[in-house]
């Protein structure tokens, strides 16, 4: 007898005999030891007998150990990965390593989880449901398998749809929720933790390892009916799945941009379909896509237009910054409204989408702008660090007193970011108190948490940052929302770009007014002009998608084609030259019927981590040839040297 195994590293399965006494108790979907070069390794089973005609001459090792009597991983999750690496062309292994947790091979311990959520949630009262809720619920409930969007503005109760979706299951049956963000989660685990007790498990990254392997046994052995989680979540290792609900669908962080470059939502939507179950995809700003399958049929379409209690929606204006005092970073319409909400003790939320001082350091005399030395990226300067930072490859330079090529001392910083907000801010309102969530803040476990919850608890009178603050968070005290500069978002080399801008927007205007006070949000721009701000000053999502739509339908982006990029990367920039050169000749003499090839030209950002980027979009109708035509382009190169290949489906990042 021999089996396939499967280890968590970027490769395909590998096969092996089994001793003759083992061979009995072996499963598929059980972990295995296995010798592997020159030590062992766990690997899971995914296949038996599968190669009949062996030639006898090839000499397999034998595993030495078997640790699962039972399957540890379920069969339908194991096609579900068996297609995503198919899918997202990588290999199972890397397909693996994603979806399991790293301590099933490691031999690591499930450890006790600290249950954190919010006491004050667990407590609320009873919610009774509004019309347009219930519809929304029994709509789910009624139907056969199939999926869902679920468009409900900011504050229309999507949460509580999802939770009496699940509730409405039959008592075997179990839900998989996903989250976009670990900042999103801690208060929706407050409220799951309120419906379903100890049913729910949490997993993401704010876990330890031997955390994420305790949530993960529970699903895997029955005793957990709900897991919250974010991207990886998707492949829970349930085994009787009733429904899978992915909580504002649009959102860009279920694309993972390493290892495996999947979208836990379009992984949702085929584990679905492989389960035979529901979907519900919820969002207040859908997705092109899904907006479009909702249109064209394949999603069902259900709509909560209002708010709860029929709250009415913020009011936006848009403040032209070119009549504001260049120095700082606030309107004086900014700046009063601040200082207002204030007195009224009311709170307000600061969106800047970029993180630390100033994002260059410019000399006035030369011209020069301190560049990372192995990324084509200026460094943002971080004050309190007293440090230059790539925010690509994350390495760090002392800033100098002297211009490295004109010696000239007038170094000078420019653009803003958090940091500087923040201080500029302190300077202004010094009685403020004011916290500043992005990544430099939040890289301990729980700091999110700790954030949001001294907003609820009115420790905090504003809560300053990048888009983590937009995202999800209710905050019924918060009666400001605003933006200091919404120009970042709209002018990004990418076909998606008003897209993410407009959904930014009103996500962050959906943080507004969601108490009893109405909401006003501000949004600051240099380009007052641009259309994007009418539908979002209208709250008119569908505008925005018609206008939208038709830009796609022109172009045949997505949802009307389907897109692969391919990024090759070289250690000299010559040779990448070279190389590029002759893969466009191979291309214009092999065109493909259905496939439109873009480029390949040099990336956005030229280098990366001292590697040359040059890359190429793939587009057209069908995925099948799409993907042919991909392996054939990423393929036509190999094992060259100091050349990396990377190949993405579905493409989000076009930098
Ligand atoms: P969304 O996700 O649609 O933005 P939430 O699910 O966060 O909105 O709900 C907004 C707030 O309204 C939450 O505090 C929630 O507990 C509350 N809520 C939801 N449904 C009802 C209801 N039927 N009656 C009263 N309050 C509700
Ligand atoms: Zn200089
Ligand atoms: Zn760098």
């Amino acid at each position: 007898m021999h089996i396939d195994v499967l280890f968590p590293i970027d490769a395909g399965s590998f096969t092996y005999l089994v001793p003759e006494d083992i061979s009995a108790d072996i499963k598929i979907g059980a972990r295995v030891l296995a010798p592997f070069r020159r030590s062992e390794k766990v690997g899971i089973v995914i296949g038996i007998n599968t190669k009949p005609s062996l030639a006898p001459s090839i000499k397999l090792k034998a595993i030495t150990k078997v640790f699962d009597e039972e399957p540890l991983v379920p069969d339908k999750l194991l096609k579900l990965m068996d297609w995503a690496g198919q899918y997202y062309i990588s290999s199972a292994g890397i397909v693996l390593k994603n979806a399991l947790p790293s301590s099933l091979f490691t031999g690591r311990k499930a450890g006790r989880q600290r249950i954190i959520f919010d006491e004050e949630a667990a407590k609320k009262r009873e919610i009774t449901l509004n019309s347009a809720q219930k519809k929304a619920i029994k709509a789910i409930s009624d139907s056969g398998p199939g999926a869902f969007l679920l468009h409900g503005v900011t504050g229309s109760g999507k949460t509580e749809v999802y939770i009496r979706a699940i509730k409405a299951l039959p008592d075997n049956k179990e839900a998989i929720v996903l989250v976009p963000e670990i900042a999103v989660t801690a208060q929706m685990m407050g409220n799951f933790r309120r419906n379903f007790g100890d049913k729910v498990v949490f997993y993401h990254s704010g876990l330890s390892d031997g955390e994420r392997l305790s949530s993960w046994h529970k699903m895997r052995n029955g005793e957990a009916k709900v897991v919250l989680g974010v991207r990886s979540a998707v492949f829970s290792p349930f085994r009787n799945l009733g429904i899978i609900i992915v909580d504002e669908e649009h959102d860009a962080s279920y694309k993972q941009f390493d290892g495996l470059k999947y979208s836990a939502r379009d992984v949702a939507l085929v584990r679905a379909q492989i389960e035979g179950i529901k979907i519900v995809l919820g969002s207040a700003t859908p997705s092109l896509e899904s907006f479009y399958n909702a249109a064209a049929g394949r999603f069902s379409y259900l709509e909560l237009k209002e708010r709860i209690d029929e709250r009415p929606m913020p009011d936006i204006e848009i403040v032209d910054m070119r009549n504001e005092k260049k120095a700082l970073s606030f309107s004086e319409k900014l700046i009063e409204k601040m200082k207002e909400k204030l007195l009224l003790k009311e709170q307000a939320l600061l969106l800047l989408n970029r993180r630390g001082y100033a994002p260059f350091l410019i000399c006035r005399d030369c011209g020069y702008t301190y560049r990372c030395l192995i990324c084509s990226i200026s460094l943002t300067y971080h004050k309190k660090a007293g440090k230059l930072n790539c925010h690509y490859c994350g390495s760090s330079l002392k800033p100098s007193d002297a211009c490295p090529q004109c010696r000239s001392a007038k170094l000078e910083y420019e653009g803003t970011g958090t940091e500087k907000v923040e201080e500029e801010l302190h300077d202004l309102i010094p009685e403020l108190k004011m916290r500043r969530m992005d990544r430099d803040t939040t890289s301990r476990k729980l700091s999110h948490y700790r954030m949001v919850k001294d907003m609820e608890d009115g420790k905090t009178d504003l809560l300053l940052g990048t888009q983590m603050i937009a995202k999800g968070h209710d905050l019924p005290e918060v009666t400001l929302a605003a933006v200091i500069s919404a120009d970042v978002a709209f002018n990004l080399p990418d076909f998606r770009s008003a897209e993410h801008a407009f959904q930014l927007l009103a996500q962050l205007s959906g943080r507004a007014g969601r108490g009893n006070k109405k909401g006003e949000v501000l949004i600051q721009t240099y380009e007052p002009g641009n259309y994007i701000f009418d539908y979002v000053r209208r709250h008119d999502y569908r505008g925005f998608y018609e206008k939208e739509i038709e830009m796609r339908k022109d172009l045949s982006y997505p949802p009307f084609g389907k897109l692969i990029r391919i990024v090759f990367s070289f250690k000299i920039k010559a040779e990448g030259e070279r190389y590029m050169k002759r893969l466009s000749g191979m291309i214009r003499k092999r065109e493909d019927a259905g496939v439109t090839v873009l480029g390949p030209v040099i990336a956005p950002i030229e280098r990366i981590k001292g590697l040359w980027r040059w890359h190429m979009l793939l587009k057209g109708k069908q995925s099948g040839v799409l993907r042919r035509k991909a392996l054939e382009t990423a393929g036509a190169f190999k094992d060259i040297k100091g050349m990396k290949t990377e190949i993405d489906v579905d493409p989000i990042n076009m930098m």
